[in-house]
C-alpha cells in the first residue's frame, strides 16, 4: 500500500515537471517570437520613414512630428523650406550619384542647424523643409544665411570645387491648428521670391504676401459655386473700324460679380485660375456664352459680328481641347467666322513645339486666331511666318509711350502685318491724338476707352441693333 502511494506520487510531481517545463518553452518562444518580430517591425519601419537619399526621416515621419510639435503652443516656430539654385546643372554635368552626395551634404547642414530643437525633411529633389523653434527670427536668418551662402562642395574624383548656392522661404507659423501642408506652401512661396532675388538668400513670408496666399486660398473655395451661380459674366468692348467708326467685332472679357467682394478683374483671378486649371472651365464658359449670342441673334436675323474670345495658354496640355471645340460649335451651330481666339504673344514663344501645333491644326480647321498684346513678349516675329494667324493685337503699351521710337515701331509693326496679310488691331487707344496717328500710318481697327469701354452683352448689343457709328 505505501509503495503504491510512493510510486502515485512520484508520478504526480512528474506531471507538475513536465507543465513547469511545457509553460516554460512556452514563455521562451513567445519572448523570442515577440522579440522578433519588434526587430522586423523596426527595421521595416526605418524603411518605411527613411529617405534613402539623405539618410534622414522621410516627409511622413515629418509632419507626424510637426503635427506633435504644434501641440506646444507656447513655442515660436519657423518652416522654412530650402532648394538649391543650381542643382539641375550639378545633376546633368556631374551625374546622378554626385547630385545625390550634394543633397546628403545639404541633408547634413540642416540637421547641424535646426538639431536638437527642430526636425527636417527632404520633401523631393533639391526641395528641403525644416521647422524649427526659435527665439529671435534675424539670429536665425543670420545662421541660414552663413550655412547656406556659396558653399563649396569637393569632387574628389575630379579634383573640383562647385560652387552651390541656396534659397530658402521662411514662414513664421502663426495659427497652429493651421494644416502643416498649407504652411509648408506659404514657406515655398517665400523661397520662389528668394530665388528670383539676387541679393536676398532667405525670404520671410510677410504679410502682404500671406495677405495674397489667403486671397486665393478664398478664391479657389469659391471659384466652382460662382461659376454654378452665373458670377462670372462675359463683357464686351466694341473693335472699331478706324474711318467709318463702325463696330466690326467685340472682345469678351470676363468679370466676376461677387455677392461678397463685387466686381473683380480679370487680372485678379485669371492667373490663379491658370494655376489650378480652372481657366479651362472659364473659358468654355465664356465661349459658350458668345455662341449662344451669336446663335439667338442669326436666330432672330439680328446683325452679328465676329467676337474674340481670349484662350488660355494651359489649353495646350489639354488633349481634348480642339474636341470640345468642335463640339462647342456643332452644339450652337455657330460658323467658325463668327469666332475669333486670342491668344497671348507669350503663349506663343513658351512652349513653343506644342503650341505651333495646336494653332495649325485650329487653323487647318477652320478657326481664327489673333495674336493678342503684340510686341510685349520675346521672339514672336518669327511665330508670324511660321503660323497662320489672321490679327495682330498690338500690346497697349506701345501706344501709352508717346515716344518717337514707339510711333516708329507701331508704324513699322502695322507695314508688317499689312504687307503679310494680316489684320491689324490697336488696343488702348484713349485719345484723339492716338485714333488720329494711327488712322494716319493706315490702322485697321481700334479698341479703346476712346470709343467704348467693355460692357454688359446686352448693352454690346443694342449698340449693334442701333448700327451706331463711335466716330468721335
Ligand atoms: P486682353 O485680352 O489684352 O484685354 C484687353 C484689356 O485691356 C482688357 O482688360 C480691357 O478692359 C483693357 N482695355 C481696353 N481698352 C483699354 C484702354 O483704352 N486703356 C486701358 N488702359 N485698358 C484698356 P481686362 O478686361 O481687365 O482684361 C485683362 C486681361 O485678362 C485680358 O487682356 C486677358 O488677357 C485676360 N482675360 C479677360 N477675359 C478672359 C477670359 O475670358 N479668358 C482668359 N483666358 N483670359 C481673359
Ligand atoms: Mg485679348
Ligand atoms: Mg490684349
Amino acid at each position: 500500500m505505501i509503495l503504491l502511494d510512493i510510486v502515485s506520487s512520484t508520478a504526480d510531481i512528474n506531471i507538475y515537471i513536465l507543465i513547469i517545463a511545457a509553460v516554460l518553452i512556452l514563455v521562451i518562444a513567445g519572448y523570442f517570437f515577440w522579440a522578433f518580430k519588434r526587430k522586423t517591425y523596426k527595421l521595416i519601419n526605418k524603411h518605411v520613414n527613411i529617405d534613402p537619399v539623405s539618410g534622414y526621416g522621410n516627409f511622413a515621419q515629418f509632419t507626424d512630428n510637426a503635427e506633435i510639435m504644434l501641440k506646444y503652443k507656447d513655442l515660436q516656430y519657423a518652416i522654412g523650406v530650402i532648394d538649391i539654385s543650381n542643382f539641375k546643372a550639378i545633376n546633368d554635368f556631374y551625374g546622378r550619384v554626385q547630385g545625390d552626395r550634394v543633397l546628403k551634404s545639404i541633408a547634413d547642414r540642416i540637421h547641424d542647424i535646426v538639431m536638437p530643437d527642430g526636425i527636417f525633411t527632404r520633401m523631393f529633389a533639391d526641395r528641403f523643409v525644416f521647422m524649427i523653434n526659435f527665439l529671435d527670427i534675424n539670429s536665425l536668418t543670420y545662421i541660414i544665411e552663413t550655412y547656406f551662402e556659396d558653399i563649396e562642395f569637393e569632387i574628389e574624383e575630379l579634383n573640383e570645387i562647385i560652387r552651390i548656392n541656396c534659397n530658402c522661404g521662411i514662414y513664421v507659423v502663426e495659427d497652429y491648428n493651421e494644416d502643416v501642408n498649407m504652411m509648408i506652401d506659404k514657406a515655398s512661396i517665400a523661397s520662389k521670391l528668394s530665388k528670383r532675388s539676387i541679393s536676398k538668400m532667405v525670404t520671410i513670408l510677410d504679410n502682404n504676401i500671406n495677405f495674397d496666399i489667403t486671397r486665393k486660398q478664398k478664391l479657389t473655395y469659391k471659384m466652382s459655386k460662382a461659376l454654378n451661380n452665373h458670377e462670372f459674366v462675359p463683357y464686351i468692348q466694341p473693335k472699331v473700324n478706324f474711318r467709318d467708326g463702325r463696330i466690326v467685332g467685340g472682345e469678351a472679357l470676363v468679370r466676376w460679380m461677387s455677392p461678397d467682394d463685387g466686381m473683380i478683374a480679370p487680372n485678379d483671378f485669371i492667373p490663379l485660375f491658370e494655376q489650378n486649371g480652372f481657366v479651362n472651365k472659364i473659358d468654355f464658359y465664356m465661349l459658350e456664352r458668345i455662341c449662344s449670342m451669336i446663335k439667338k441673334r442669326s436666330e432672330w436675323g439680328r446683325y452679328t459680328v465676329p467676337i474674340s474670345v481670349n484662350q488660355s495658354r494651359v489649353h495646350v496640355y489639354d488633349s481634348m481641347y480642339i474636341n470640345k471645340l468642335i463640339n462647342t460649335f456643332d452644339k450652337y451651330g455657330v460658323s467658325k467666322n463668327n469666332i475669333v481666339f486670342e491668344l497671348t504673344e507669350s503663349a506663343f514663344t513658351e512652349n513653343t513645339d506644342d503650341m505651333i501645333e495646336l494653332i495649325r491644326r485650329m487653323a487647318q480647321l477652320g478657326y481664327h486666331i489673333s495674336m493678342d498684346d503684340f510686341g510685349c513678349g520675346y521672339s514672336s516675329l518669327n511665330m508670324l511666318n511660321l503660323l497662320p494667324i489672321s490679327e495682330l493685337k498690338l500690346d497697349k503699351n506701345f501706344l501709352a509711350d508717346e515716344s518717337e521710337k514707339s510711333r516708329y515701331i507701331i508704324k513699322s509693326i502695322v507695314n508688317l502685318a499689312h504687307g503679310l496679310g494680316i489684320s491689324i488691331v490697336c488696343e488702348g487707344v484713349e485719345t484723339s491724338e492716338q485714333a488720329d496717328f494711327l488712322m494716319r500710318i493706315g490702322c485697321d481697327i481700334a479698341q479703346g476707352y476712346y470709343y467704348a469701354k467693355p460692357m454688359p452683352m446686352n448693352e454690346f448689343e443694342k449698340l449693334l441693333d442701333g448700327d451706331i457709328s463711335l466716330m468721335r
